[in-house]
């Protein structure tokens, strides 16, 4: 038995602890965030997730994809809502049948953690600050103070901004490269409507608008969460619109169904953050006693929905390649990222390309016609 660390209690690392635990290993999971499970999401983050095959099939492996799937929404097609006319659904097979399904991420991730913590051990309010690759020593930040420690084996599961990652690169291992789009996110929410959903709640709802868009997912409370993908600066950014009447005349032009679903219009415009969206790219994934996992190892921009599917896949592959190398933990990490690097490569060129297919292309009469998309 190894005593292995996993840094980031976020969807890639506490299903890797998840999977790790189930093969016997000795787990600490450290988390930056104190527990989330006892606290209030951050205004305007609230971050719906389509999950697809790809993740629910991580998820079945440890028994966790009915529980998931009972907090979530299928959504069959997606629902083209253009400037003026009618709405277009279009659906996501040729039977009309198959699903993404449309979760809160923080409502997933604390799925996760009870999990988690029913099998390793879980440190909340620990940030890594520094560590060494090659004796395994971290430094952690805690609010009784430093906390310094080690383990033979660390996995960074701590998202796009990885501090792991950045270690690595301090170390002189591993170099990266985050790449911005000159685009931002900010979220609205459309309330619930006489206690129904406002809108369709079967599908993943589009505002495609040429150089920008809107989506819309729906949540089990009858809400939709939507995300605004606007450009950071020129014509459309989302410091264009500076007082109430502004956006509320913008909406009106551009959104015309949008202004009576979202009673809260000005103030989410105005209160909600505006998010970053980039692709991080880095190489080698490993070094040392060191391997880094999911959005650590490779961010990508949300336009296929596929991120956290994505780090989920990587927990599975990580898990045969474990297998392939007899349990070998000085081989597995190698194993892992020569099997997976070329594939996360693809979905990062794919996310990319999908932002100008949702914001300009699915309104175009191809699929009006009846163009089926498939999601995996
Ligand atoms: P994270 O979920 O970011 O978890 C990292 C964890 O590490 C966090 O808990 C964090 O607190 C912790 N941490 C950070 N630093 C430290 C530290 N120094 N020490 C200890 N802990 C630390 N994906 C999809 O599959 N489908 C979608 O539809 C989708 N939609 C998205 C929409 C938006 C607007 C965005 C922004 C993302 C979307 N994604 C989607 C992507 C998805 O959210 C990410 O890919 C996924 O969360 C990655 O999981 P992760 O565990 O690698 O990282």
């Amino acid at each position: 038995m190894n005593e292995i660390a996993v840094v980031g209690g976020g969807l890639a690392g506490s299903l890797l602890a998840c999977f790790l635990a189930q093969r016997g290993e000795k787990v600490v999971l450290y988390e930056r965030r104190s527990d989330p499970r006892a606290g209030t999401p951050e205004r305007g983050r609230s971050i719906n997730l389509a999950l697809s095959e790809r993740g629910l099939n991580a998820l079945r492996r440890v028994q966790l994809d009915k529980e998931v799937l009972a907090d979530a929404l299928p959504m069959r097609g997606r629902m083209i809502h253009p400037v003026a006319g009618e709405l277009d659904f279009q659906p996501y097979s040729a039977d009309g049948e198959r699903a993404i399904n449309s979760i809160s991420r923080g409502a997933l991730n604390n799925v996760l953690l009870d999990a988690a913590e029913s099998v390793v051990d879980i440190r909340f309010a620990h940030r890594l600050s520094e560590l060494d690759p090659e004796t395994g020593t971290m430094v952690f930040q805690t609010p009784d103070g430093e906390v310094r420690t080690g383990a033979a084996v660390i996995f960074g599961a701590d998202g796009a901004g990885s501090a792991v990652r950045g270690q690595l690169v301090r170390h002189g291992v591993t170099e990266e490269t985050l790449d911005f789009l000159d685009y931002g996110y900010k979220e609205l929410t459309i309330p619930p409507r006489d206690g129904e959903f406002a809108l369709d709640p079967g599908a993943l709802h589009i505002w495609p608008r040429g150089a920008s868009m809107m989506i819309a997912l729906p949540n089990p409370d009858r809400s939709f969460t939507c995300t605004l993908f606007w450009p950071n600066s020129g014509t459309g950014a989302f410091a264009s619109l500076s007082s109430p009447s502004a956006i509320e005349r913008f909406f009106a032009a551009r959104y015309p169904d949008v202004p009576p679903l979202v009673p809260g219009l000005v103030a989410d415009y105005q209160q909600n953050p505006v998010g970053l969206l980039g692709t991080v790219r880095c190489a080698p994934w490993r070094a040392g006693r060191v391997c880094l996992i999911g959005d650590a190892a490779h961010a990508i921009v949300p336009f296929y929905g596929q991120g956290a599917n994505c780090a989920f896949e990587d927990v599975v592959v990580l898990d045969d390649c474990f297998e392939r190398t007899d349990g070998n933990w000085a081989e597995t990490p190698a194993l892992f990222e020569a099997s997976r690097r070329e594939d996360t490569e693809a979905i990062a060129q794919m996310a990319l390309a999908n932002f100008t297919e949702m914001r300009d292309k699915v309104s175009s009469p191809v699929y009006r016609l009846g163009k089926r998309i498939e999601h995996t």
